[in-house]
């Protein structure tokens, strides 16, 4: 069944009339339709019954004709009310659900074309999204082995004199060579920068026996995403203190590992490794959550988080990525992304977890 078709069967399982799906994620998971978030309006109506729309500038058909999306077109010319064609088209509608990453800009509009109807969040719908189908799980399972490739080259370029910025130069090159289609991000922390887990690069210049974080992802031709953190000493020997918390790290990562699975909780992953961070005496410098789903977008549900009773069911994907900062020394974070199977978890990255020395 297309995409399309099982949000549409959402939307009308919970009384929204219309969905309005604006360039992103959503609107590429739904048609296919990589569209760039131009000021010109591009719009997916899909009604809850009946064949829906995609509404594209006259100037953009070509272009969503060439990315095969399955769903009729219509196009609206630079002097004519975008709004209001898909007002026209949404009809009497009294509930219209908006995708949750519209522009503020959009949603007035929309509510001025459409003053009879409700508007409400409809990123749940979307949602179907949550849970990974065969070939999906194939895409996510080549974006790891090309993000590992990656990490098994970092000795190439990580030693000490070196920049942050110069050796993340580097790996952005291999991430694209590794077959990616874009460098969604490239965290190279260096001693004191590894403590702040979204560092990216600065022209810091790394030192003898500093641990480095590197956390790097792309997005592959499929439009699946990577993402995988591992840690390296810049030659020299480590800090005891930092491999005391290193043996930590990777005790939480593995409990965690072995208990996530269909039929637990978001939040009890989450749990089983903080504990073991806590229990250690760390507990207070662990301070971001386990995890996010992954797929189109790097960071989506379901979210590994205390508070998150989501039962977790075959085909999520998410991170495993527990962090210790020690704020103005160092840092370290594990990750990979797992998925979940019938009974159980395959993780997608795989190079080894331990600290890399170079
Ligand atoms: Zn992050
Ligand atoms: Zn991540
Ligand atoms: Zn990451």
């Amino acid at each position: 069944m297309s995409t399309w078709r099982k949000a549409q069967e959402l939307a009308a399982s919970r009384g929204i009339d219309a969905l309005l799906v604006t360039p992103g994620a959503d609107l590429r998971y739904l048609t296919g339709y990589v569209a760039l978030p131009l000021e010109r309006l591009t719009c997916l109506v899909l009604p809850a019954s009946g064949a829906p729309t995609l509404v594209v500038p006259a100037l953009e058909r070509q272009a969503a004709v060439a990315s095969g999306v399955d769903v009729e077109i219509a196009t609206w010319t630079e002097t004519e009310d975008p709004f209001a064609l898909v007002a026209q088209l949404v009809g009497e509608a009294t509930t219209i659900g908006l995708d949750d990453h519209m522009w503020a800009a959009r949603v007035f509009a929309f509510g001025e074309a459409m003053p009879q109807a409700d508007q409400v969040l409809a990123g749940s719908l979307v949602q179907v999204r949550i849970r990974k189908d065969a070939a999906e799980v194939a895409a996510l399972r080549d974006a790891g082995l090309a993000i590992d490739q990656v990490h098994s080259r970092v000795h190439e370029w990580l030693r000490p004199g070196r920049t942050e910025r110069e050796v993340g130069a580097d790996i952005a090159a291999a991430i694209l060579e590794a077959g990616h289609e874009t460098v969604d991000f490239v965290i190279v922390g260096s001693g004191p920068n590894g403590a702040s887990p979204h560092h990216e690069l600065s022209d810091r210049v790394i030192e003898v026996g500093e641990p480095v974080v590197v956390d790097i992802g792309g997005t592959m031709p499929s439009g699946y995403c990577s993402d995988s953190t591992r840690n390296y000493l810049a030659g020299g020997t480590v800090d005891p203190e930092y491999a005391k918390a290193y043996a930590v790290l990777e005790e939480a990562h593995q409990a965690q590992r072995e208990h996530a699975r269909p039929g637990v909780t978001a939040e009890s992953v989450d749990a089983i490794g903080r504990q073991i961070i806590a229990d250690a005496g760390y507990g207070d410098l662990f301070i971001h959550r386990t995890g996010h789903g992954i797929g189109q977008e790097t960071h989506e549900e379901p979210y590994i988080v205390e508070g998150n009773d989501l039962v977790l069911e075959e085909g999520m994907a998410f991170s495993i990525e527990p962090g210790i900062y020690f704020e103005g020394r160092f840092g370290a974070r594990i990750e990979d992304i797992a998925v979940c199977t019938a009974d159980g978890l395959e993780v997608l990255n795989n190079t080894p977890r331990g600290l890399v020395a170079l």
